[in-house]
């Protein structure tokens, strides 16, 4: 009934093809959740049988490449042969059940979309980990989600060894790799002996599919866990209204495997649209190789972190020209609207700005069609009845700050996580009223679209003023001088805090003198925006402490200027 119901015949999987987008989204979302679903059986399996039947263009599932000639281009008919091998491996050769708990450590390789699809499959729960992951880091995520199995390569194994005797409930290590070691499995050999005809696994719509380990921006990272259905289905307006994703399309989105923004961008949204994910294995950031990525492969549709645009921006584009390019996407923390010009003035191509958390699906964004306002992060997506509401939880009116807040009663949106995992205080916290919080802090405007201010906790005090630190940022980028900043409150005798820059230079900069500088950048954020936002104190830095996932920390920063006082 699920697959019928959801499928159907012109590619928009979700959404019945006689309405228009926002009705087809209303109504999708206001439904309830059939009783099973699963992801692999549901979608990926349906792409697979509407290929053969000639009914999907010859587009790739997936399209990998190394950047030193290695490629993996799967259809969906082998993404569903290969991803049941591994089902099959998973249950039979390790002895994994149902519910079990998978943390997944691998690079960008063909071989983590298996494993994602193959937990799927065999109803196992995913827990995906960067590759950056320190002893230290493993220890915590595998003692905290209890983990049975652990998925890696010879990069992060030995550091799994020696923190092992502490991870009680782990049993089982499997190693992604040429090289063998002791006391782990072979992925390579027991894949080879491994039967293609596994069942998948009839999951139940809100049993558990996944735990993702926030980006850790503000703390210590938190699982978050999400249900069959909710990212399943929840990424429909990822995909079709804001990525604007047909089964033609090419979508390279470039974040690290481990976190939540891979399972949007690289997993759901654009598979439920039967699109194509292209990936670059590319271990390190480098601005070249994604001009010379996006110059040279058909990618229709490329998703970034505005960190990452704020580095290409810096290239010299002269020599790269972007055929199939058609559509950008940023997400992960604002957008400097200064960046987006300059992209445009670049590429000929605007950036569609999307919000969200590892918590939810898209929350609001710059949608197809939508006239983008720069600076704005667009409007509610279709997925959840977003208001802007106080510290009681009443709604507030347009034009007003408050915090950002999606709508749970009388019903809770199925596309927002079950709950953190093993802490219903922390679950409890974000509460509030009729409404679950986002910790982050917006005004709506009179057209219904959303200003990010700032996480809850940057919000800078300053003489009665609250400046929130991305304004400030934005202003200070607009001034040559300056490739990026991050602006946090510092100790004050008369004014309490005021506000502090942390500023990066940019190379033709760092010789100025430190005095002069600190006054013209002054001076340019009182022209650009409302004068008392302006950064009292200046302080020049090599670089920004950032996550692994390239936001940047400013409560760390922020700590760092409370202590010293
Ligand atoms: P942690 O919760 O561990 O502190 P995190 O909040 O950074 O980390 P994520 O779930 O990866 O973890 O990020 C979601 C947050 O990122 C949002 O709550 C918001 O603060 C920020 N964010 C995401 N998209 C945008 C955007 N377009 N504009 C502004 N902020 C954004
Ligand atoms: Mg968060």
């Amino acid at each position: 009934l699920a697959s019928c119901r959801l499928f159907s015949k012109d590619y928009r999987v979700f959404a019945p093809q006689n309405l228009s987008d926002a009705e087809a989204i209303k109504q999708l979302y206001r439904s309830e959740a059939p009783e099973y679903f699963n992801f692999a059986s549901d979608v990926l399996d349906k792409w697979s049988e509407m290929e053969k039947d000639g009914k999907r263009p010859l587009n790739p599932a997936l399209w990998w490449i190394d950047g030193r000639g290695e490629e993996v281009k799967w259809s969906f008919e082998e993404l569903e042969m290969l991803s049941k091998k591994v089902a099959a491996l998973l249950s039979e050769a390790c002895g994994l059940q149902r519910g079990d708990r998978v943390l997944l450590i691998l690079p960008r390789i063909p071989e983590w979309w298996l494993f994602n699809v193959a937990c799927m499959r065999a109803g196992l729960v995913l827990i995906p980990g960067t590759i950056q992951l320190t002893a230290k880091d493993i220890l915590h995520r595998l003692q905290a989600s209890k983990a049975r199995c652990i998925v890696t390569n010879e990069v992060p194994a030995p550091a799994v060894d020696s923190v092992l005797s502490e991870c009680h409930s782990l049993k089982v290590k499997l190693m992604v790799s040429e090289s063998k070691r002791e006391g782990w499995l072979s992925y390579k050999d027991l894949f080879r002996a491994a039967p293609a005809d596994h069942r998948c696994v009839k999951t139940k719509s809100e049993e558990p599919m996944t735990i993702f380990f926030t980006s850790g921006t503000t703390g210590s990272p938190k699982m978050v866990e999400h249900s069959q259905y909710s990212y399943g289905v929840g990424h429909t307006v990822t995909g079709r209204c804001w990525m604007d994703l047909t089964p033609s399309d090419v979508m390279w989105n470039t974040s690290d495997t481990g976190w939540a923004k891979s399972a949007w961008s690289s997993v759901f949204a654009p598979w439920i649209q039967g699109s194509c994910i292209f990936a670059h294995s590319m271990p390190r950031f480098e601005a070249t190789t994604m001009l010379e990525t996006l110059s040279k492969f058909p990618i229709t549709t490329f998703c970034s972190a505005p960190t990452v645009y704020r580095m290409l921006v810096l290239q010299d584009f002269s020599s790269y020209k972007f055929k199939s390019l058609k559509h950008c996407l940023s997400a992960g923390e604002p957008m400097n609207p200064e960046v987006m010009e300059q992209w445009k003035t670049h590429t000929g191509l605007d950036i569609y700005e999307g919000y969200g958390q590892t918590e939810t699906v898209l929350v609001c964004g710059t949608l197809k069609g939508m006239k983008i306002k720069p600076g704005s992060m667009g409007k509610a997506s279709g997925a959840y009845d977003v208001q802007i509401i106080d510290d009681g939880g009443n709604i507030l009116p347009p034009g007003t700050e408050g915090e950002i807040a999606i709508r749970v009663k009388p019903t809770r949106p199925f596309s927002l996580l079950t709950h953190y995992t093993d802490d219903p205080e922390k679950t409890a916290s974000t509460l509030r009223g009729n409404f679950y919080i986002t910790g982050d802090k917006g005004i709506q405007d009179e057209d219904g679209y959303f200003w990010f201010v700032s996480r809850s906790d940057d919000v800078i005090s300053s003489s009665g003023y609250r400046i929130g630190p991305f304004e400030v940022e934005s202003a200070l980028i607009e001034h040559p001088a300056v490739t990026e900043s991050a602006v946090v409150s510092s100790p004050d005798p008369t004014r309490g805090e005021v506000v502090k820059a942390f500023v990066v230079l940019s190379e033709s900069y760092k010789s100025h003198d430190p005095e002069e500088l600190t006054q013209e950048l002054q001076e340019h954020v009182k022209k650009v925006t409302a004068p008392y936002k302006y950064p009292r104190k200046v302080e020049f830095v090599e670089q920004l402490p950032k996550t692994i996932s390239g936001k940047i920390r400013r409560n760390e920063l922020r700590k760092k200027e409370w202590e010293k006082a």
